[in-house]
């Protein structure tokens, strides 16, 4: 029996296991993958506090190492049930169930693939999921964003403060975005939108050249150059194995208040798996400390 299980090794994971150690609890972590989720997907880190760049994975490296010296145990292993009512909570991982006192549920989320050629090959190289991370190393280039939603029309006026260009690939003749985003997009002398129009391969040779496009209303094919491929097509939150828990939106995101707390008791959520406006390695370390604070005071008034 653990005081805490904690669901999800990515950075709100780690942390939420830093602070609960150091609170004397005993906490288990489960993750599926490797440690830092999906740290061990990206390449430069320039705005994580501390560090003026970091490699993903050498950031994921420091965390874990941190977090295991302090005592608490790592488990390989995919949650794929629950029941988290009352006293203890069990999480099911494979054919073992585990049992806690509290859970933090930090499974993260997960960008939508495109599935093209050149997609795969040049994540890192040019192709990147996350404007706030990646933007600033696209200064004066011209970048492509895929997706017509708030995502793809804010994160795309996000870039024009440093490519001089930003061309939004839209698959439809009208963007599914706010209004107001709309309007404020259509203003931007930097921001560019071609119609009816899907992304069949990501160019480049060592990093991304450009992208082949098709207009899927008559099927003309054209190579359009660029630096940059910014994908914005949707997200995933790794919710599935909570889905009869009642504490999801309506887009699969685990509901808290300020102190990370579900509607359930002594489950607490962190991360980019929680309804959230940003989804940062920041903002989900912090919030992985706050879920902590919150078991402990949750396991102290038991
Ligand atoms: P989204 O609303 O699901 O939009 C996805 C966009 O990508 C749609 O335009 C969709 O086109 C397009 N798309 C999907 N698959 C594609 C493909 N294979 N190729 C090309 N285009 C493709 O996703 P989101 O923009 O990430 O937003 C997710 C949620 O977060 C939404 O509820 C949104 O309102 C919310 N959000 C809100 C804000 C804000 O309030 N400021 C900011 C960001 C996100 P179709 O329309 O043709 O399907």
């Amino acid at each position: 029996m653990y005081d805490l299980a904690i669901i999800g090794g990515g950075p709100a994971g780690l942390a939420a296991g830093l602070y609960a150690a150091r609170s004397n609890l005993k906490t288990i972590i489960i993750e599926k993958g490797l440690p830092g989720g999906q740290l061990q997907n990206t390449l430069d880190i320039e705005n994580y506090p501390g560090f003026k760049h970091i490699l993903g994975p050498d950031l994921a490296s420091h965390m874990h190492q941190q977090t295991m010296e302090l005592g608490v145990e790592w488990k390989t292993g995919e949650v794929t049930g629950v029941k988290l009512e009352g006293q203890p909570k069990t999480l099911c991982v494979g054919s073992e169930e585990i049992q806690a006192k509290a859970v933090i549920i930090a499974s993260g989320a997960l960008p939508k693939y495109l599935e093209v050629p050149g997609e795969a090959e040049f994540r890192g190289r040019g192709v990147s999921y996350c404007a706030t991370c990646d933007g600033a190393f696209f200064r004066g280039k011209q970048v492509f964003v895929v997706g017509g939603g708030d995502s793809a029309v804010e994160e795309g006026m996000f870039l024009t403060q440093y490519a001089d260009t930003v061309t939004v690939l839209v698959r439809r003749d009208t963007l599914k975005a706010q209004q107001y985003l709309q309007d404020r997009a259509f203003r931007n002398p930097k921001v560019k939108f071609v119609w009816n129009t899907v992304v069949e391969e990501i160019l480049g040779d060592s990093k991304v050249t450009g992208v082949r496009v098709r207009n899927i209303v008559d099927g003309t094919t054209a190579v359009l150059e660029g630096d940059g491929v910014f994908i914005y097509i949707g997200f995933y939150p790794n919710s599935a194995f909570l889905q009869d828990t009642g504490i999801l939106n309506e887009l699969g995101y685990v509901i808290t208040d300020a102190k990370m707390a579900t509607a359930i008791a002594g489950v607490f959520a962190a991360g980019d798996v929680r309804d959230t406006p940003m989804r940062q390695i920041v903002t989900a370390s912090s919030d992985g400390a706050v879920a902590a604070m919150s078991a402990f005071q949750y396991l102290a008034s038991l």
